[in-house]
């Protein structure tokens, strides 16, 4: 039996740009364009890139937030597009997600009770309506908030109290996946680390399989199994987390692990800095071929007319693929022993 509980296939998400009074369209925003994926049963997969690059929107796809414009999502094998009423109301419990802004999602006139118990309205088979509180309570309790103070509302809790009362939220239903966009983005340093823990106690005891989706590389790195680095609606690079951190083939994931402040000083004269040039252009008219060649040092001609496609490395190493006509794996870290 497979143990891939959800997968993306060839997903596109293109947004019409109207223009002129008669608001005729006269192109499209590529936000997400032919990305594809498999996420295990128990695993992260660590979605990165730069702001605009379309995982966010990819979240909301797999959500079914939004539809796709082409491409399928597929959960425990079941094509969602073609699911029926009822098993779209199912499936809408086994995918849930966490949000970015721990002080927008929450309903700021809801009790804390109302928030982690509303799943239970909209799907109300699952908890009679008597035993909704206690559950409550255990959730709040399961992520380290005090039971007793389920009546309270969300401006009386501190940044990382209302993201974990979102992570309440997000499993209530018993899912098998947790989207979670950004959710320590907008939260200190010192709370991100608190609530990427509960995360993992959550995905340890529940079975949970995230998608996490950040800009963070280093948050990224902590808690995911396997990474996608996506660049202007499209996935580059997708591995093992140990392989793309450690062995980036891609020359635009190579530069963004450049950048990544490194804490031991002995092994900052070690590491050569990309610095990419020029702004990310627009998803409403991306470049042709490679859509990395107007900023890569690499560029070669035929990176310009030809888009290369995902595939496995070079070397031979399988599981870790990149979408470069001149992948190589770079060291962008030596270690000290
Ligand atoms: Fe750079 Fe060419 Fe590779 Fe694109 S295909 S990342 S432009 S070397």
């Amino acid at each position: 039996m497979s143990d891939i509980i959800l997968e993306g296939k060839d997903l596109k998400k293109y947004y019409p740009i109207k223009t002129g009074v008669l608001r005729r369209t006269t192109g499209h925003v590529k936000a997400v364009d032919g990305v594809s994926f498999e996420l295990r049963k128990g695993e992260t997969l660590g979605i990165v890139g730069e702001s605009g690059c379309g995982k966010s929107t990819l979240g909301r796809l797999l959500m079914r937030l939004e539809e796709p414009t082409d491409g399928h999502v597929f959960f425990g094998g079941e094509d969602m597009a073609k699911a029926s009423t009822s098993q779209m109301r199912k499936l809408r419990r086994d995918i849930q997600i966490v949000f970015q802004d721990p002080y927008t999602s929450l309903n700021p006139r809801m009790t804390v009770g109302d928030i982690v118990g509303e799943p239970f309205e909209i799907h109300s088979d699952v908890i009679p309506k008597g035993g909704r509180r206690k559950r409550v309570q255990e959730l709040l309790d399961l992520v380290g908030l005090n039971p007793e103070h389920i009546n309270r509302y969300p401006h009386q809790f501190s940044g990382g109290q209302r993201q974990r009362i979102g992570i309440a939220r997000g499993i209530a239903l018993n899912p098998k996946v947790l989207i979670c966009d950004e959710p320590v983005s907008a939260l200190d340093v010192s709370v991100q680390a608190q609530v990427v823990n509960l995360l993992e106690k959550l995905q340890n005891e529940l079975g949970l399989a995230y998608v996490f989706i950040a800009h963070d590389l280093s948050v990224v790195r902590h808690i995911s199994d396997r990474v996608g680095v996506m660049y202007l609606g499209k996935l580059v690079e997708l591995g093992e987390e140990d392989q793309v951190y450690e062995h980036p083939t891609h020359p635009y994931t190579q530069a963004l692990l450049s950048a990544v402040p490194v804490p031991d000083p002995t092994l900052r004269g070690k590491r050569d800095q990309i610095v990419l040039v020029g702004d990310v252009p627009s998803p409403a008219n991306p470049p042709s071929g490679c859509r990395f060649h107007t900023r890569c040092w690499r560029a070669q001609d035929v990176c310009k007319a030809e888009e290369p496609i995902l595939q496995d490395r070079p070397d031979g190493v399988t599981q870790h693929r990149s979408a470069c006509h001149f992948a190589e794996p770079r060291t962008v870290v030596e270690r000290s022993e």
